[in-house]
């Protein structure tokens, strides 16, 4: 049995993070991974599905380009379809995307391979085997630190048809297009591949089970997303519960066969169905416990593992951290709670290590134009009876969005009322010095980046007047946080 410090249990951005941590701390670290460093993130998640995104802003901007003054010439290859002037459509190789997500994705490996070097590594699937052992590929490791950060792998609703569906995993690997595609699911996964396949010219039908996609994020701004996908074509259907998935004789399109898959669903008390090409199930991830984790002492409430504040789960030493607890299903979430996590076990060993701040966590959704959320919305405030107000903008109001032609969105800022916070009395006597953010969303050009500005102002408790006072380069998008507040 080969004794170890920190033995941690998967390499994804949770795992890496607390290896790199532990290594830097001097621990003697093992990390057991089953499949690719990386983890879902860098193999199968975010970073993949970013070149995906990346690839269908290229296809948007050919589309759009005669609007700039920019025109594709008249030209087709043997076995493509025809560019004409009036009317550019791109021509999208999916082959190539694919190529170019697996030599991103590829590099990336090998800069986590950089990260967690000092680290021991066992390739195989651990199992624990006690309290403070796991075995993996063979061999048997002990650790009185065990990190669980194996995250969580696509949900399978109970629904007849579903294994005729494809998931985000196996939508990767997927290199062949369709005319259509439906979507069962309009979270982030759900909307991320939305937007991508109906700027590569696919018809895509999204089913939601609840009255808005995105449920949990400001109700407005969803909305507001929907509003502009649904100008670009892609179809919604709201309140949908689906009842079945059906395969049907296969059709001929475009010269080519195609699969046909319906899929009966309900909405609003009236049955209906959609037939596509292909299904993409999409409708959330379930935590992946590693065996003999409950036997070893590890509490398991509802599919995902019980640890408390500081990610301490109910077996002695052993941490769990990421997806597979549950608690926020963000790649950044993830490091955060490895670096609180190996920041407790520092400390419980003697030594000294900073608090990790854990909120606020933004969010946000990779469509086009992007959605970005911090701190809370406007339904959580109204819930937990914050007094607050609201700020708007729209991005058109920007000069910057205006010249990149990209003005559809809006920046939404909830700020607290100044100092009559917490009673709610009295909102004249304001003070704008004091107010501060408490939540923000932002549907529009580089959200992804814009967001950071209003998490930090939340989380170093700046007020509005630092942001407002501060600088920012013009044109740019950046003015629009300022521009709001003001
Ligand atoms: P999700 O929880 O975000 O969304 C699932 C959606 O499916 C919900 O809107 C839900 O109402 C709907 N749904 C559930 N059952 C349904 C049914 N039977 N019929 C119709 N609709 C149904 O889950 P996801 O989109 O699968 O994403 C999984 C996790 O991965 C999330 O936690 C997400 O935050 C994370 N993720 C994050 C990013 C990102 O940060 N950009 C990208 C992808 C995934």
């Amino acid at each position: 049995m080969t004794e170890y410090d920190i033995i941690i249990i998967g390499s994804g951005p949770g795992g890496y993070t607390a290896a790199a941590a532990a290594v830097k701390a001097g621990l003697k670290t093992l990390v057991v991974e089953a499949d690719r460093l990386g983890g879902t993130c860098l193999n199968r998640g975010c970073i993949p599905t970013k070149t995906f995104c990346r690839s269908a802003v290229a296809a948007l901007e050919v589309k759009g380009a005669p609007a700039f003054g920019v025109e594709v010439a008249q030209g087709k290859a043997d076995g493509e379809f025809g560019i004409g002037i009036a009317d550019p459509q791109p021509v999208v190789s999916l082959q190539k995307i694919f190529d170019r997500k697996d030599a991103i994705v590829e590099e990336l490996r090998e800069g986590v391979a950089g990260i967690i070097r000092g680290a021991d590594v066992c390739q195989g699937t651990a199992r624990f085997t006690g309290p403070h052992t796991v075995e993996a590929a063979g061999m048997e490791y002990t650790a009185p630190y065990i990190v669980i950060a194996t995250g969580a792998a696509p949900a399978l609703p109970d629904i007849p048809g579903a294994d005729l569906c494809l998931d985000s995993d196996s939508l990767l690997c997927c290199a062949d297009s369709v005319p259509s595609m439906a979507i069962i699911g309009g979270g982030v996964i759900g909307m991320e591949f939305a937007s991508v396949f109906n700027a590569f010219g696919c018809e895509v039908h999204v089913l939601e089970y609840c009255p808005e996609i995105l449920p949990g994020i400001d109700r407005e701004v969803a909305k507001r997303l929907r509003s502009v996908l649904s100008r670009r074509g892609v179809k919604f259907h709201l309140q949908a519960r689906v009842t079945g998935v059906e395969k049907l004789p296969d059709a001929m399109e475009e010269h080519r066969l195609y699969p046909q898959l319906q899929v009966a669903f309900s909405a609003k008390g009236k049955d209906d169905s959609v037939t596509c090409a292909r299904v993409l199930m999409a409708v959330g991830r379930r935590p992946v416990i590693p065996a003999g984790a409950e036997e070893a002492g590890v509490k398991v409430v509802a599919g995902k593992i019980e640890t408390d504040a500081g990610f301490r789960t109910a077996a002695e030493g052993v941490y769990a951290i990421g997806d597979v607890n549950g608690r926020c299903m963000l790649a950044h979430a993830a490091a955060a709670q490895a670096r609180a996590a190996v920041a407790d076990i520092i400390r419980r060993r003697g030594g000294h290590a900073p608090q990790v701040q854990l909120e606020p966590v933004p969010a946000c959704v990779f469509t086009v134009p992007e959605l970005a959320v911090t701190g809370l919305s406007e339904e959580q405030a109204k819930e937990r009876g914050i007094d607050f107000r609201v700020l708007k903008l729209p991005v058109r109001a920007n000069g910057k969005a205006l010249t990149m032609g990209a003005t559809d969105g809006l920046v939404k800022v909830l700020v607290t009322p100044g100092n009559n916070s917490g009673n709610g009395a009295e909102k004249s006597t304001d003070s704008p010095a004091e107010s501060r953010v408490i939540g923000a969303a932002i549907l529009g050009p580089d959200a992804s980046s814009l967001i950071m500005e209003l998490s930090l102002a939340i989380s170093a408790g700046l007020p509005v007047e630092a942001l407002t006072g501060a600088i920012h380069p013009h044109p740019t998008l950046s003015e629009l946080i300022p521009c709001t507040l003001e």
